[in-house]
């Protein structure tokens, strides 16, 4: 029978809730449980699919094509476990089906109301992902217990547990003790108030996790025990991790969360092998080299709008022995500054994905700049959309080219809508969207995967132009890779650069710190190889692969 772990957050938001159930799943998973992960998302939206990535960061994107939140990413990095559409929810979701039931007559002329008709639909997505091949499925609640919108999913996870049992069911609290400078003190009564609130709901947590600046002293844990009613074993703290999100899992196994866990939930005893993990932390700890990379985006001020880039970055520098350096830079500031000025000295230049026309004319100049000086440049979908502006306009004579996106009047559309997207009106979940199957030419990405079909994922509306294709590969922009069917351009490369790349999809949404993906690997060690050449600690670098 498959057990459930359901884990809420209280006091504020962002406490990390997603990185620690995914390290529950990663700890559970090393001792050979078959783990799900899931998302409940409280807001309004289907999906965060059409929302800016100033409200929501990074909008992530699974193999099956759902856009889903971001905590969905923490969990495939750290897990195995496979991703669907039915792994993040939102209110905004669950009502879509309940209000498309009401008006199909399904609830046969009954009063339609949140308990129990939302409740139940809740409880319907936690069992779509039940199966025979499943141990146990992680929920983790989005938003803060005391949220309004919030209430009727912690109702139904309350219900869970009556329905199912209590030794299928678990109930993991994470919560904030506030550290008062002024007075140098920790501080429990937040915490109290938050597990005051939740049983208020009916739900007593079984775990309960503290995050925190400082450690708290043993009589601090005791009365946390004492105060929420949660036995002391039950009582972890979560300190500020001092180098990488990597180690949060290596903190919960020590206070031996996963053992905690499996003995409530009646899983056999066992032992959950980190060595592979330990290794990975102890190079984040120590790198033996260090690259800068500039990454010029658009919500460059924002870490979460770029997350698995920057995970990406580091599984890679992971890879090399190196620490990854960012140099952030906001691409309209280029437009203003100068490309010089801003990236001289990196190692490497990466444009992540974007939509609109702000910054882009900065963009271009960061890959023209990169072209020029021989730097490295990774370009991911608009990333390689930009960099085939650059080669039109400055090789290849096309005056004024551009995206139809960016200038729908531009005499040369290198980057358009294809008729298949151009019928389409909705914004939600209209792109170019998942894993598709990619064929791939001699060139740089065929070495880096050493196979000549891959699959990645994607989430764009336009496309490289196939009209322009001869005249941007006479100007060095060799096409690489290509749908496998429908050949639509993918990876674009150039021969007459140290490392020039740049792909259609989003391999930033494959890469793992156990299994760096094959391109940002390549990528950071072309940038090292040019830190090596400069001169900048040469002789560390010569053992760098
Ligand atoms: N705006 C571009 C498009 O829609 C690129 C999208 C992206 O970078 N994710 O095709």
């Amino acid at each position: 029978m498959t057990k459930h772990i359901f884990v809420t957050g209280g006091v504020v938001s962002s406490l990390g809730k997603g990185l620690t159930s995914a390290s529950i799943g990663l700890l559970l998973e090393r001792r050979g449980i078959r783990v799900r992960l899931q998302k409940l998302d409280p807001y309004l939206n289907v999906d965060p699919g059409t929302m800016n990535p100033y409200q929501h960061g990074e909008v992530y994107v699974l193999d099956d094509g759902t856009e889903t939140d971001l905590d969905l990413g923490h969990y495939e990095r750290f897990c195995n476990a496979p991703m669907t559409r039915d792994c993040n929810y939102t209110t905004g979701r669950i009502y879509q089906e309940i209000l498309r039931k009401e008006r199909a007559g399904e609830y046969l002329g009954q009063t339609v109301q949140v308990i129990p008709h939302v409740t139940d639909e809740i409880k319907r997505a936690i069992d779509k992902l039940v199966a025979p091949d499943v141990d146990v499925i992680i929920t983790e609640i989005g938003g803060t217990v005391g949220d309004i919108e919030s209430l009727p999913f912690l109702e139904a996870i309350r219900q869970y547990r009556l329905d199912k049992g209590p030794e299928h069911v678990l109930y993991i609290h994470l919560t904030l003790l506030p550290y008062l400078r002024a007075s140098g003190e920790l501080k429990t009564k937040p915490t109290q108030q938050s597990v005051g609130k939740l049983r208020e709901i009916g739900i007593q947590p079984d775990v309960l996790i503290c995050r925190c600046e400082v450690e708290p002293t043993e009589e601090m844990c005791r009365k946390i025990s004492l105060f929420c009613n949660v036995p002391r074993d039950g009582v972890l703290v979560e300190k500020d991790v001092d180098h990488s999100i990597y180690e949060v899992p290596l903190v919960l196994r020590d206070q031996q969360l996963d053992a905690t866990i499996c003995q409530k939930l009646r899983f056999p005893e066992g032992r959950a092998d980190l060595s592979d993990w330990e290794a990975i932390v102890r190079t984040v700890i120590h790198p033996q080299h260090e690259v800068e990379i500039a990454i010029a985006g658009k919500y460059i001020g924002l870490h979460d709008a770029y997350k698995s880039i920057y995970e990406s970055l580091a599984h890679a520098g992971i890879r090399n022995h190196a620490h990854v350096k960012f140099r952030k830079i906001e691409a309209e500031q280029i437009e203003d500054e100068g490309a010089e000025r801003l990236l001289a000295g990196v190692h490497g230049i990466l444009v992540p994905g974007g939509f609109g026309k702000r910054g882009v004319e900065g963009k271009i100049a960061a890959a023209r700049f990169a072209r020029e000086q021989r730097i490295p440049y990774f370009g991911l979908c608009f990333g390689m959309q930009i960099a085939v502006i650059e080669t039109a306009r400055n090789l290849a004579g096309l005056e004024r080219a551009n995206s139809s996106e960016v200038d729908p009047q531009t005499p040369h559309p290198v980057i358009s809508l294809l008729d298949a997207q151009k019928k389409k009106v909705d914004l939600g979940g209209t792109m170019r969207l998942g894993s598709q199957p990619c064929s791939l030419k001699p060139g740089r990405a065929l070495e880096a995967y050493a196979a000549p079909l891959i699959h990645e994922r994607h989430r764009h509306r336009y496309e490289f132009n196939p009209a322009y294709k001869a005249r941007l590969e006479a100007a060095g922009l060799v096409v690489t890779g290509e749908h496998e069917s429908e050949h639509l351009a993918e990876i674009v490369e150039r021969r007459d650069h140290p490392w020039f790349l740049a792909v259609q999809y989003h391999p930033e949404f494959k890469s793992k710190p156990t299994r760096p993906h094959p391109l940002f690997d390549q990528f950071i060690a072309a940038s090292l190889r040019l830190r090596l050449e400069r001169g900048g600690g040469a002789a560390r670098i010569a053992t760098a692969r």
